[in-house]
């Protein structure tokens, strides 16, 4: 293969450009990304740079060594797939490739409304936010979900007045569902941080946001932490399959509108939809440890060698001192298992179908989530009444 362009600079597209040279691509190779920043990391945005610990966390790769043309603060406008490699085109001019990574991530979804908001996804963003994040400074966020409440934790920390109004009727209920999200609810009290639910934005005003029933709630700053799209425009009239996002099979070929997959074209990170055979299903998992290891199954498969990707979804997250950790996927699961108490410092919360661990999510007890990781993986059962037991190892049964 002579030319691979990899389109999107985040950590899915840098460790696409690392696993394609790791595994003997000697070829051309070209990243074009749209941020002028070298790929850098996202999870911290919401912690330690909001925190004011860091300022800085570019990936650390050797470019020189990567012979990788970085096209920085470029963007992809377009696809035209040809029978066999083809053309992106792009700010910088058409790039022909043999083989593509499309890699371009997601992108905050925003309120209605002409008033100043923020979002998070950038690190400018979170520069700037942090610039804003001033003793007594009125801070509403919009959405309790992960982004919500790291944002809301950081802008506690840093004296803010933080209000948290969330459409649903508990934090984390999309992601969760209602009764491990409500699990957290108090979380918020204890760091001082206003929560209201059930409530329907209607528009950011300047100065404050209009509630649909008429009501307002004053701020000097409106955080959007409502969720992301995938970031697909660029692929519309390229024939391929876009669903939530782009359609791949389980080594990440992308699939055609016909549904027929091209080996010369691979997806992967928060833009992909990617088949899963543990789950029968299409997953699109926005989540960081996805955007580092697929890339290495995503390259493979685009070197010609087997590979299928089946991981287990894992996802973390720092909220009000805690450590938050999930794997696994609860969609459809029968039930929840409660392991130790919830207004304790450690806890975790399990979904189960029959004896089968679908699930888990924990709150301050890492080792709890690597063991129940590894029997997800396994799919080995698992005794309902030990997992409620704290005290004993998650373990087949
Ligand atoms: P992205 O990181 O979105 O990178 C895509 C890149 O492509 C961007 O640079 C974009 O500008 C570029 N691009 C888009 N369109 C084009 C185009 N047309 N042409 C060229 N370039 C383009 N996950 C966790 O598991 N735990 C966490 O605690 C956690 N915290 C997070 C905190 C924040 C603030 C954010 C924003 C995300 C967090 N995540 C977390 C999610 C995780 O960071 C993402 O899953 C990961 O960044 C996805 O990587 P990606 O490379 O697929 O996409």
């Amino acid at each position: 293969m002579d030319r691979v362009i990899v389109v999107g600079g985040g950590l899915a597209g840098v460790r696409a450009v690392e696993a394609l040279r790791a595994r003997g691509h000697t070829g051309a190779l070209t990243l074009v990304s749209a941020e002028r920043h070298r790929p850098y990391d996202r999870p911290p945005l919401s912690k330690a740079v909001l925190a004011g610990d860091t300022d800085d966390t570019t990936v650390d790769a050797d470019w020189d060594a990567l012979r990788c043309d970085l096209l920085l603060g470029e963007r992809a406008t377009g696809l035209r797939p040809g029978a066999r490699g083809g053309v992106v085109t792009s700010t910088a001019g058409d790039l022909p490739f043999d083989g593509l990574v499309i890699a371009t991530g997601a992108a905050p979804i925003r309120l209605p409304g002409d008033g100043r908001q923020r979002v998070l996804r950038t690190i400018d963003d979170a520069r700037g936010l942090r610039a804003a994040l001033t003793p007594g400074a009125r801070i509403v966020i919009v959405g309790a979900g992960w982004i919500g409440a790291e944002v809301a934790t950081a802008a506690a920390h840093r004296g803010c007045a933080v209000t948290v109004a969330e459409a649903a009727d508990t934090p984390l209920a999309g992601a969760l569902g209602p009764e491990a999200g409500a699990l957290t609810a108090p979380w918020y009290a204890e760091a001082g941080v206003g929560l209201r639910t059930g409530v329907k934005v209607a528009a950011v005003e300047d100065g404050g946001l209009a509630l649909a029933d008429g009501g307002r709630i004053e701020a000097d700053e409106v955080v959007a932490g409502i969720g992301v799209r995938p970031v697909l425009d660029w692929l519309e009239g390229s024939g391929l399959l876009l669903e939530r996002g782009v359609a791949t099979d389980a080594s990440f070929r992308v699939l055609t509108q016909d549904g027929a997959p091209r080996p010369d074209i691979v997806a992967v990170g928060d833009c992909a939809a990617w088949w899963s055979g543990r789950y029968g299903r299409r997953l699109l998992v926005e989540h960081w440890d996805t955007a580092l290891n697929a890339p290495e199954t995503a390259a493979a498969t685009l070197l010609g060698q087997d590979a299928v990707y089946d991981a287990v979804p894992y996802f973390w997250s720092e909220q009000f001192g805690r450590m938050v950790q999930y794997a696994g996927g609860h969609t459809g699961s029968e039930r929840i298992v409660h392991r130790g108490d919830p207004a304790g410092a450690g806890w975790a919360v399990a979904w189960l179908t029959g004896d089968r661990l679908d699930a888990i999510l924990t709150v301050n007890r890492p080792r709890d989530l690597v063991q129940a990781r590894r029997v997800i993986a396994a799919r080995t059962p698992v005794d309902p009444s030990a997992l409620a037991d704290p005290g004993v190892p998650v373990r087949q049964a």
